[in-house]
């Protein structure tokens, strides 16, 4: 808990405070400034269609260019962030940058692709989020047909009414909504179908271990006939391996997303890499 005090608020250190406690406040700190700062920058890993070859997304992760400790991967800032709400002004940074870079791509001549944007609870339960999303979206003047916004299966799990409610509103303004992380929750078939949901990622804990576990498997082939079921596209994370990839196409998984394809690359790469491609396949 971060000790209340003084006008401002927040009083940073005290010499009654463990090291622990003094450190988590600094980082608290640096999360504030880098914020002020922008200091985070968009990572797009693509998505790809197994069949045809071509990417038909891509993921937007956030990274932290810090000052002093370089490229910060989400999960050492995301939590923090979360737990002081800092989380709400960072994924509002994200959408827009997401979705002009949406745009500068089109306007670059590529083919349009979905772009996946991560959202989290703290910024799910904000009451501004419509607002936020359909703000992005005119600032960069593209169609919400292009964005795709990723909500976690534990996330919306926690207050069902509510999550349905909320992903009607996004609906309304026309983006697309998949469950991150599929699998790892107990969404029951019957609540899954009352959300208005387009596509289900399968997470990557299911896929890293194929072929060797004959569960993961299972699973993995349980949760493509959901998908099936529920005409809804199912993404496969984390796909590392030409056998997992395989795999998949045979369980009717048409979509990963995984190193075997490409990790995160920066925008640039991104350009470059679907760019060569549409060379390749016209
Ligand atoms: P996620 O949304 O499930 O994103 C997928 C993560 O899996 C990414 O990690 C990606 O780099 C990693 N990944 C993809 N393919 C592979 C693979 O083949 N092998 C392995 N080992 N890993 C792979 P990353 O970028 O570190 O992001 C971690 C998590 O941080 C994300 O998980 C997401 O929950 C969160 N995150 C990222 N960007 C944002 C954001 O803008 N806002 C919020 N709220 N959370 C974010
Ligand atoms: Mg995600
Ligand atoms: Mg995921
Ligand atoms: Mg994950």
């Amino acid at each position: 808990r971060v000790k209340e005090s003084g006008r401002n608020g927040i009083q940073l250190f005290t010499p009654a405070m463990g090291e622990e406690a003094r450190s988590k406040l600094s980082r608290i700190e640096e999360l504030r400034r880098a914020v002020e700062r922008n200091e985070f920058v968009l990572h797009y890993q693509p998505q790809k269609n197994i069949s045809s070859g071509q990417v038909i997304g891509v993921e937007a992760l956030v990274r932290w260019q810090h000052p002093v400790e370089g490229l910060l991967l989400p999960g050492t800032f995301i939590p923090l962030a979360e737990e002081t709400g800092l989380v709400v002004l960072i994924g509002d940074m994200v959408l827009r940058e997401a979705c002009r870079q949406a745009r500068a791509w089109q306007d670059q001549g590529l083919p349009p692709l979905r772009i996946a944007v991560n959202v989290s609870a703290r910024q799910f339960l904000e009451n501004s989020l419509i607002d936020q999303v359909a703000s992005a979206l005119q600032a960069a003047g593209l169609d919400p047909q292009w964005l795709e916004l990723e909500l976690t299966e534990s996330l919306i799990m926690r207050d069902v009414e509510g999550a349905i409610e909320r992903m009607h509103a996004l609906k309304e303004l026309g983006v697309s909504i998949a469950i991150d992380d599929f699998g790892t929750g107990y969404s029951s078939l019957s609540t899954l179908r009352r959300f208005p949901l387009s596509r289900l990622k399968i997470d990557r804990s299911f896929i890293a271990d194929i072929p060797e576990k004959a569960g993961d498997m299972a699973i993995t082939s349980a949760i493509v006939s959901l998908g099936r079921t529920l005409e809804l596209e199912v993404v496969a994370e984390g796909v590392e391996t030409e056998e997992q990839a395989q795999f998949l196409e045979g369980a009717g998984c048409e979509m990963f997303q995984g190193f075997l394809f490409a990790k995160p690359l920066p925008a640039s790469e991104v350009g470059n890499l679907i760019a060569k491609l549409v060379a390749q396949t016209g």
